[in-house]
């Protein structure tokens, strides 16, 4: 098997995080989430983290600069050289751009692009019952995987919490901004021949089935 390097794009909850989660551990490359990144800095209360919740807390994107050269700096940490798996970046043009141009410097140039493609409507239902552990960040859904008792984490016994971009009227806004902003990457990778369409809309495990054999197909041989 060549080197892994996926890029998972799709709309708010159309089960990335879950998905490059799963795909990190079977194939023991990590996750790189700029979301989980951003998360984090805003949690240390360090200068980037407070720049970013502004834009965070309103659904919008943060601007490329600040999230590229996060982005840049964790491709060149060391478990990055042994493949990786994009979730949520590029988010933009201008960050598929700049991504390219990484990748050309670094001389990466097979890597594959996975759009996951889902309901709207459905994704809104789901996503306002989304909780995330408050310690280990394990992710339950209230309707279709919730936890063994309520509001608690089955892993580690910490509470959930709802992210506040979790709330409806934000979700509804994450919608508008990934169809004017991140949708227009579905072309970009498709006119470079690069895309590949996962429907996303059923069960978990099913979905993975999906990708892990689209993943064999792309980086066997
Ligand atoms: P996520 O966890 O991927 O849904 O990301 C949560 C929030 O972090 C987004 O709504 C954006 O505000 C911000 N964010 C994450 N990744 C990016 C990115 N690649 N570009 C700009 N903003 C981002």
């Amino acid at each position: 098997m060549n080197m892994i390097r996926l890029l998972l794009i799709g709309p708010p909850g159309a089960g990335k995080g879950t998905q490059a989660s799963i795909i990190s551990k079977k194939y023991n490359i990590p996750q790189i989430a700029t979301g989980d990144m951003l998360r984090q800095e805003v949690k240390n209360a360090t200068d980037l983290g407070s720049k970013a919740k502004v834009y965070m807390d309103k659904g919008e994107l943060v601007p490329d600069s600040l999230v590229i050269s996060m982005l840049e700096k964790r491709l060149k940490e060391k478990d990055a050289g042994k493949g990786f798996i994009l979730d949520g970046f590029p988010r933009t043009v201008a960050q598929a751009d700049a991504l390219d141009k990484k990748f050309k410097e670094l001389k990466i140039n097979n890597f594959a692009v996975m759009e996951l493609k889902v309901n709207e409507e459905s994704i809104i239902r789901r996503l306002s019952a989304r909780r995330v552990c408050s310690s280990c960040g394990k992710i339950y859904n209230m309707i279709t995987e919730p936890p063994k008792k309520d509001e608690v984490c089955d892993e580690c016994s910490a509470g959930l919490y709802q992210r506040d971009d979790d709330k409806e009227s934000t979700i509804r806004e994450r919608f508008r901004v990934y169809n004017s902003k991140t949708a227009p990457l579905i072309e970009y990778y498709s006119k470079k021949g690069m895309l590949k369409t996962v429907h996303a809309d059923g069960e978990i495990e099913a979905i993975n089935k999906s990708i892990v054999s689209l993943i064999e197909k792309v980086f066997n041989g």
